[in-house]
């Protein structure tokens, strides 16, 4: 265990499960106090709390849709009025709903953006609310690669993930004087459910076109959410950070 994040409070929207699960368990072997807010209730949660516990600190679960507005406001109001300040705000939760434009049904584009752009929008303004009063904090966007090159079949997805690279540069220069850091995490290919269900010759033509050659892990996004939310970063800001083996350069 390190003591990187010793103490500081953590809030990680879709933590239960993929990056977000990967990010809430590197937040709590470093010693953060950890809030998962999620669509419904962590089933492993037990275990996360004996993780907890071994490494000194705890997790908190939290239910609500993030791309609803009162949910939002709420979950927020109890979340802040339980841990008293927030340190860093992780925007991971997201969704995709591919389709080529012209058969994109207009509740797909919707669905997309809001769980994965508005949702960013709501959460930033009410957790930075307090993070500006208390002139500190770090906020970090889970956007994509595909956010700054762009994919065939994924326009309502891409459009969010770049709009979340709008949103953070924006925010940065509002709160920065506040002390408050936003910055954007660019994953590119992540081992998980989603790209394991892919045959085996189109993740061979995925990985050709990768330098490094491979698939990053969730842990890979963990580990610079870590220095993203850390003072290591304390002069970063406003930046997107690529993880992904090079796909993007
Ligand atoms: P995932 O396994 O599908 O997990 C997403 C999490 O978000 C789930 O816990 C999900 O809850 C939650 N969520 C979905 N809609 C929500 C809502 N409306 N309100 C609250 N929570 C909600 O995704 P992942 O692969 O770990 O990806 C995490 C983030 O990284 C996403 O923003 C994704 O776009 C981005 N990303 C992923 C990759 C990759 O290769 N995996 C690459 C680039 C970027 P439920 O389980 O209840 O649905």
């Amino acid at each position: 265990m390190s003591e990187l994040l010793k103490g500081k409070k953590l809030l990680v929207t879709g933590g239960s499960r993929g990056i977000g699960k990967a990010i809430a368990t590197k937040a709590i072997e470093n010693g953060a106090i950890v809030y998962n807010l999620d669509l419904g209730v962590d089933p492993d949660m037990e275990n996360m709390k004996k993780l907890a516990a071994d490494n000194g600190t705890e997790i908190y679960g939290y239910t609500a849709d993030v791309s609803n507005e009162e949910q939002v406001v709420s979950v927020c109001k109890e979340i802040l009025e339980h841990a008293g300040s927030i340190d860093i705000l992780v925007n991971n939760a997201g969704i995709t709903r591919d389709g080529l434009m012209m058969r994109m049904k207009t509740q797909d584009w919707d669905d997309v953006i809001n769980i994965n752009l508005k949702s960013a929008f709501l959460m930033s303004r009410e957790i930075s609310r307090a993070m500006m009063k208390q002139r500190s904090g770090s906020i970090i966007n889970m956007s994509s690669v595909v956010g700054v090159q762009g994919n065939a079949g994924q326009t309502n997805y891409c459009a969010s993930k770049a709009g979340l690279l709008g949103l953070t540069k924006a925010l940065a220069k509002e709160i920065g004087s506040r002390s408050v850091r936003v910055n954007a995490i660019a994953p590119g290919f992540i081992s998980s459910p989603m790209t394991d269900k892919l045959s085996e010759e189109v993740q061979n033509n995925y990985k050709a076109a990768i330098p490094l050659g491979v698939f990053g892990e969730a842990d890979d996004i963990a580990n610079a959410v870590l220095f993203l939310a850390s003072d290591m970063s304390k002069y970063v800001t406003g930046q997107v950070l690529g993880i992904n083996g090079g796909l993007n350069m």
